[in-house]
């Protein structure tokens, strides 16, 4: 029986563990693939606090999981498929199932992330790993001298769309409005990259090829004109989806499957606490993953030693 368990080991998961283990609490973390969540698919960060010039998503992670470490708490690859409580002695204790061992404790942090939203358009599934990617740093060096899109307009596509520029010839940045969601200084920098280049209120209708993405068809939504880009790679950032399914039924969720919580990151369920990007929130930044998981382990202390 653990104390508590963290669902997740991104910036959210691992803080959490950090103050946990501070707090000298038995605590595991289970996570499905590697320490790191979703900033791994990002090459670097660039307004994470005490990093001037940025720091890689590589060593903030490998930092990160050294800190856990030596607070004591460990980290176990399990992925968890459904979470439920019975009461014992008065408090409600969590039965964890994953694919191997089942698992047990007095509360649960749910830090599970999100994942790329897909488009869903014509030839998005039919063209994925052929063209259609969701993880410029993942796939960027396939299209070294070639032609790429990148579709939408928040602080991944941008950041991203710069990225490609060490790779692709040219990178189109499709965007269904005039303005961009990214923060400014992102925009400001992909402006000074006579690579990209900036295709505003647009839409893709359709993306095309034989065996592999060739061409994307786009719209222009003001004035209807469609036309043919010709590409040979599509990455696609639109937003992200919580990776919460499993928890459906359990947990208050808001119609986006966000995980709804207090500001003591409290989940409808007693006992149980949500961080990260896998919760409700305005901002979803490294930096506020970890505050809110800093928050999440300080209530659940608070919650056991009241219990
Ligand atoms: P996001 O901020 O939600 O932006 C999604 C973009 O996709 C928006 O520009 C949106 O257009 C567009 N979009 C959504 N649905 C669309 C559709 N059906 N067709 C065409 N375009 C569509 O998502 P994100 O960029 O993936 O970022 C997710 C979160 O992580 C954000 O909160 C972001 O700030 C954060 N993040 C931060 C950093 C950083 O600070 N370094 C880096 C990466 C991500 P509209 O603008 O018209 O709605």
């Amino acid at each position: 029986m653990y104390d508590l368990i963290i669902v997740g080991a991104g910036p959210a998961g691992l803080a959490a563990a950090l103050y946990a283990g501070r707090y000298r609490l038995n605590t595991l973390i289970l996570e499905k693939m590697a320490a790191g969540g979703q900033i791994v698919l990002s090459p670097s960060i660039e307004n994470f606090p005490g990093f001037p010039g940025g720091i890689s998503t590589e060593e903030l992670t490998a930092r990160f999981h050294k800190q856990v470490e030596d607070s004591g708490v460990k980290i176990e690859i399990a992925e968890v498929s459904a979470v439920s409580s019975h009461i014992e002695g008065g408090s409600p204790v969590f039965d964890i199932k994953t694919e191997g061992r089942p698992y047990q404790a007095r509360g649960v942090v749910v830090a599970v992330g999100a994942r790329a939203k897909p488009l869903g358009i014509a030839g998005e599934t039919k063209f994925i790993g052929r063209g259609i990617s969701y993880c410029a740093t993942c796939d960027a060096p396939l299209f070294r001298n070639k032609d790429v899109a990148v579709i939408g307009g928040g602080d991944r596509a941008i950041e991203e769309a710069i990225f490609l520029t060490g790779y692709a010839r040219t990178v189109y940045l499709v965007h269904r409005r005039q303005e961009l969601r990214a923060s400014q200084i992102l925009v400001e920098k992909a402006k000074s990259i006579a690579k990209i280049n900036f295709l505003l209120d647009s839409a893709v209708e359709e993306i095309q090829g034989q065996d592999k993405v060739e061409r994307i068809l786009v719209k222009n939504i003001k004035t209807n004109a469609a036309k043919q880009v010709s590409c040979q790679g599509v990455f696609i950032f639109v937003g992200i989806t919580p990776n919460t399914d499993f928890l459906k039924g359990f947990l208050e969720m808001d119609e986006g499957g966000f995980i709804v919580t207090d500001q003591q990151m409290k989940a409808s369920t007693q006992g149980v606490f949500a961080c990260g990007d896998c919760r409700q929130k305005a901002l979803y930044q490294v930096i506020t993953a970890c505050a809110d998981g800093a928050v999440a382990a300080h209530s659940f202390h608070k919650y056991l030693v009241r219990t």
